[in-house]
């Protein structure tokens, strides 16, 4: 009989936090941690009025938040599934080379080799660099809007609108099969640009980058990236939220109010939300409930609720037939 090994799975677990908290491209590193925590003060002089005065860590840290039982669960489920999904998963992938590797194979055949032109590097980069992040935005409003459009695909997604509190953690709190239907389609999509740069300029390639992480996305996590799963209340006014997804606005995402279901699928910019009809942007600050309400938080309570649920759900629909009908939420 195969034994679990606990005392591995909890080496594994810190180092894969440790891994978080130092490394550049994870949104945990302390250097986002430090400029939410910045962006939370202005937001605590902007917006916690007098009146409703609180002590900056009943602010920051109130226990009615960061020890709510939704958030407890979201801490276990992390400890059970970061270390699997970190180490295990992602690496037997297909990964965004091997994509592109095939694609500019394909993309030769058919077309022939294309010549060498003058253009500048850097500006090689920069284009790069912007045309990942805009593809990778692109590909993630819209695996986020089937997510909540095709009925299976909730099952899974539910879980992640399931905590009925947010904190930096909570953004974890993701089905490894949501996950992993975002990474293929970002293999896709990277793979896809990264073969259309190497076709166009085969002198070379390289994104610009900080820290080893794509300069776009370094401004992303530096700007309130962690604030967006958070109590924390942060718009960045009604301009602004036209093009860039505001961590309000990824709060009013998980609203269990009707009027803002399914609204900002958006992950870094707000532009898509505004071309496809689902932007929403707050006028004034919002008093915000979260989750599913009671049914689904009962089912969907526990670690072991959050990943074994929704495969049973998916089974339900799949023996009753039941895929299709009507949006489901
Ligand atoms: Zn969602
Ligand atoms: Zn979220």
């Amino acid at each position: 009989m195969t034994e679990i090994d606990f005392g591995s799975h909890f080496s594994t677990l810190l180092a894969t936090l440790a891994h978080k908290a130092l490394s550049p491209k994870s949104r945990l590193n302390w250097i986002y941690l430090l400029s939410a925590l910045i962006m939370a003060l202005y937001a605590y002089r902007t917006y916690d009025l007098p009146g409703k005065r609180r002590s900056l860590r009943e602010y920051l840290f109130p226990r009615s938040v960061w020890l709510h039982s939704s958030a407890l669960t979201d801490y276990l489920f992390v400890a059970v599934t970061l270390p699997a999904w970190s180490l295990l998963v992602v690496p037997t992938l297909m990964s965004a080379p091997q994509v592109s590797q095939h694609l500019l194979s394909a993309i030769q055949n058919w077309l022939g080799p294309a010549a060498p032109n003058a253009t500048p590097t850097a500006t090689i980069a920069l284009l790069y660099s912007a045309a990942l992040i805009i593809a990778t935005d692109f590909k993630l409003y819209w695996v986020h809007r089937l997510m909540h459009r095709v009925p299976m695909l909730w099952e899974f997604h539910k879980v992640h609108h399931s905590a009925e509190v947010l904190t930096p953690i909570s953004f974890y709190r993701s089905h490894p099969v949501d996950m992993l239907l975002q990474a293929m389609a970002e293999a896709i999509i990277t793979g896809f640009v990264t073969a259309t740069f190497l076709y166009v300029f085969p002198q070379g390639l390289a994104p610009v980058t900080i820290l080893g992480v794509n300069v776009f996305r370094f401004a992303f996590y530096l700007f309130g990236a962690n604030l967006r799963h958070s109590h924390i209340w942060l718009s960045f006014g009604p301009a602004v939220e036209h093009v860039v997804i505001s961590p309000a606005q990824h709060q009013i995402h998980h609203s269990s109010d009707p009027r803002h279901f399914d609204r900002n699928f958006g992950s870094e910019f707000a532009v898509w939300d505004w071309i496809f009809g689902t932007l929403y942007v707050p006028q004034r600050q919002e008093t915000l409930s979260l989750g599913l309400g009671k049914e689904e938080t009962r089912r969907l309570g526990s670690a072991w609720q959050l990943l074994i649920n929704p495969f049973r759900a998916v089974a339900r629909r799949a023996s009753a037939a039941a895929i299709g009908g009507s949006p489901v939420r």
